[in-house]
This record gives structure tokens, C-alpha cells and sequence, in this order.
């Protein structure tokens, strides 16, 4: 028997592969519903996401999708089109290749010469760019990473553009997150799993043999898969890890009365704390009752300077005709990412226990990261079990 700690989409992802191979499974979750950051509460007609912006990174083509098709999980995914636009001193901008002089792909080009030898921090390159690429580079790391360019390396952005270039741009899926976990529960229960809700796991004891977790009571697994990232298991074992910090954001969702975007890709912002937005209603009408428009800021520091900056900007962009749902700041133990992208910890915590989810990403961005993870996660795991 394997157990699961928390069902968030890593967790859910796991276990549906797991009892695919007739292994029994169960899954264990603090919270009265599954899918941690990747779902959604429906709030005045609005599915309001508990984290994810409702996208899929490479949409159809990616390591998510293919996973959930290997897993048996139907999911339609709309891809973008255009894939993103740039608002670059008050003009729309199609993101293509073309749009970036010869000179910034020139330097790319020399940064990732120098990257054989030397691994050189972002910022470095970005510094060498000329201001119109160095926004967009801002802007592409604040959406899709929350991080700074200070904050990873050449060589790790360099593996997450390449898997940019390999899948192409993201997609929304009907229904939103939560359709996603839906089904990954559904396909999880229709194969013998069990999931368990409003079931925190409080500890977790090892020996060779097995491992134990403290639900209500001490309860023997032969493996664990830990949903809950490095720190959190660690903690639950009475141990402690240093861990690289996590990535911070914030999330707006505004009601418009009329299309903004107009559009079912991402409108990436220049020179502004907030890095871009999209307009998901545009790929799925269910998802809102009107227009849902959201907008996504990373942040260091003090949460409610960033949310005043945050709205100032809103408005200048998207002008003041506009109800605001609900503002979310992602931190600490419920952030963007467990662990900044591009500082991996690796899937194996200790012997019959792994890591997946955002805090064990198999070298792409987000929740394809995740679902790259799961399967390295697994292919360990099956030493032991
Ligand atoms: C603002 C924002 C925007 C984002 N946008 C996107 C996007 O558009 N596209 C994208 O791909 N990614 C996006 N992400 C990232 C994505 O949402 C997360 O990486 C992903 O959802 C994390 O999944 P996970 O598998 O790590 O599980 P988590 O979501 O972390 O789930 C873990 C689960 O474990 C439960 N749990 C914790 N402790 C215990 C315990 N002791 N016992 C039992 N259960 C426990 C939790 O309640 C939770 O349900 C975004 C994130 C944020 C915050």
C-alpha cells in the first residue's frame, strides 16, 4: 500500500499512475477539497483559481497533457492564440521571434557559449540587453516564474527556454483547474484509489522496511509520496532542511464588463511590478459569469506595498471600469513555488519516500515541471516497493 500526502495536482498525478499499475493507493488531505493550488472556488459566478492562472504552460503539447493522456484522463485544452502579446509604451505587441533585434539573439547566443563554462546569474545577460528584450525577459520570468532575473542562472533558464521552444505557449483548460483535478480524481476513485479528505497527516516515522504516518493514528505504508514539498516532510519527521527561499505573488481577478484582452493568451506587461495578465473567459465562458480578467505580480518584501503598487498599475493599464473579486497574496507554505525555479532539491526525500509537486520539478516550468517530476519521483519509488 502507498500512501499519499496531500492532494494537490503533483499528489493526484502520482497516485493515478500508481493504481494504473494495480498498486493500492491512498491519498491523504487537510483540506475539505482536493487540488491544492491547481483548483478553484466558485465565487459570485467566478471560478476564482486557488493559485494557478488557469493555464497549462505548453498547453496541449506539453509534458502535462501527455501525462494525463498516458494516465487515461480526458481534459480539452484550448492553446492560445496569440501565444502572448507585449505592452511595450502603450502599443500591443505579438511575441515572435522577429519582434527581438539580431543583436539580443546574438547575445544569447555568446551568454550561452560562456554557460559551458561558467554559470552565470540572469541578471548578467539581461543587463546586456537592450531595453526593449530586457522587459520582455522581465516580464516572461515575473508571469511564468515569480522570480527576478537575479534569482536563477543562465543554464536553468536556458533548460526551461528550450522546453519553451520544443512545446510552445500554454493553454487554458475547459473548466479551468478544477476540471483537471476533477478528473483526476474521478479516474483515481474508478480505479480502486481512495482519497481522503479533511485528513491531515501530523507525523512520519521510517525503517527499512516501511513507513509509518500518524493520521488519527499511526497507520504502515511500504512508500510515501509526499505532495507537501522538502520542508513540510521534513518537518513532519522532526527534522529540519535549509531550503532556497520560495517564489511570492500576488493575483488579481477583476469582472470587466466588456473584453480587455480579447484574446486567449497572455498580455505580458513592461517596466511594471505587475508581469502580465490574462482573460481566460475568452477560451471557456463557463469560467465566469462576464469577463474574467486576471493579472499576475511577483513580490519580495512587504505584501501590502505590493498590492497598493499593484492596483495603482492595474488601473493605469486597464483603466478603472472594473470590479475586483478577490486579491491573493501567495507565501510561505502556500506560494507560487515551493522552491524558486531553476534550485531543484531533486524527488528523493529518503528511502521509500519522494517528493513531487513544485518543490520537485523535473526541469520545465510549472505544472509540466511537476508532471516531469512525478515520473522521476516514480521511477524511484518503484526501487523500494
Ligand atoms: C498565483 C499563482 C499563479 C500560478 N499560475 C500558474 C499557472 O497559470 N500555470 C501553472 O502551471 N502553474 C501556476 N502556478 C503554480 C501551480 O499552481 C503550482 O505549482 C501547483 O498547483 C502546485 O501543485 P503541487 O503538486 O505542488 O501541490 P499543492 O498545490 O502544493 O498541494 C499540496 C496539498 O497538500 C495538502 N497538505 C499540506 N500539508 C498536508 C498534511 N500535513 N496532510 C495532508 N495534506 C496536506 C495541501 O492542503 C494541498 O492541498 C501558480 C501558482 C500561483 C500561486
Amino acid at each position: 500500500m502507498i500512501a499519499v500526502v496531500g492532494a494537490g495536482l503533483g499528489g493526484l498525478l502520482a497516485a493515478n499512475l500508481l493504481a494504473k499499475e494495480g498498486y493500492k493507493v491512498e491519498v491523504y488531505e487537510r483540506l475539505p477539497f482536493p487540488g491544492g493550488r491547481f483548483t478553484s472556488l466558485n465565487y459570485k459566478g467566478f471560478e476564482i483559481s486557488t493559485g494557478a492562472l488557469h493555464m497549462i504552460p505548453h498547453g496541449s503539447r506539453g509534458p502535462l497533457a501527455k501525462l494525463l493522456k498516458k494516465i487515461g484522463v480526458r481534459v480539452e485544452i484550448i492553446d492560445s492564440k496569440p501565444e502572448g502579446e507585449f505592452l511595450w509604451n502603450g502599443e500591443r505587441i505579438e511575441v515572435r521571434r522577429r519582434v527581438f533585434p539580431l543583436k539580443a539573439i546574438l547575445k544569447f547566443y555568446k551568454e550561452l557559449a560562456i554557460s559551458k563554462f561558467k554559470d552565470r546569474t540572469l541578471d548578467i545577460f539581461a543587463n546586456s540587453l537592450d531595453d526593449f528584450t530586457k522587459a520582455f525577459l522581465n516580464s516572461f520570468l515575473g508571469w511564468s516564474l515569480s522570480i527576478y532575473s537575479e534569482d536563477i542562472t543562465f543554464r536553468k533558464f536556458y533548460e526551461i527556454f528550450k522546453q519553451t521552444v520544443k512545446y510552445r505557449g500554454p493553454g487554458i483548460p475547459i473548466g479551468g483547474c478544477k476540471a483537471v483535478i476533477d478528473e483526476l480524481v474521478e479516474n483515481l476513485e474508478s480505479m480502486g484509489g481512495k482519497i481522503y479528505l479533511r485528513k491531515e497527516v501530523r507525523g512520519i516515522k521510517k525503517s527499512n522496511e516501511e513507513v509509518k504516518l500518524l493520521i488519527e493514528e499511526w497507520k504502515c505504508f511500504d512508500g510515501v509520496i509526499s505532495n507537501i514539498g522538502h520542508k513540510l516532510t521534513a518537518e513532519l519527521m522532526g527534522e529540519k532542511v535549509n531550503l532556497p527561499e520560495e517564489s511570492r505573488g500576488i493575483k488579481y481577478t477583476l469582472k470587466l464588463e466588456e473584453p480587455f484582452l480579447e484574446h486567449t493568451g497572455v498580455l505580458f506587461i513592461a517596466n511594471k511590478n505587475i508581469a502580465g495578465m490574462n482573460e481566460v473567459t475568452n477560451a471557456d465562458p463557463n469560467l465566469g459569469k462576464g469577463v474574467m480578467l486576471q493579472v499576475h505580480q511577483p513580490f519580495k518584501g512587504d505584501a501590502r506595498r505590493a498590492i497598493e503598487d499593484g492596483l495603482r498599475e492595474i488601473r493605469e493599464v486597464v483603466g478603472k471600469n472594473f470590479e475586483l473579486l478577490a486579491v491573493q497574496s501567495f507565501s510561505r507554505d502556500w506560494p507560487v513555488n515551493r522552491i524558486k525555479a531553476g534550485s531543484d532539491l531533486g524527488v528523493v526525500f529518503k528511502e521509500r519516500i519522494v517528493v513531487v509537486g513544485d518543490g520537485a520539478k523535473g526541469g520545465d516550468i510549472e505544472v509540466e515541471g511537476i508532471a516531469l517530476g512525478v515520473e522521476k519521483a516514480l521511477e524511484e519509488l518503484r526501487r523500494w516497493i
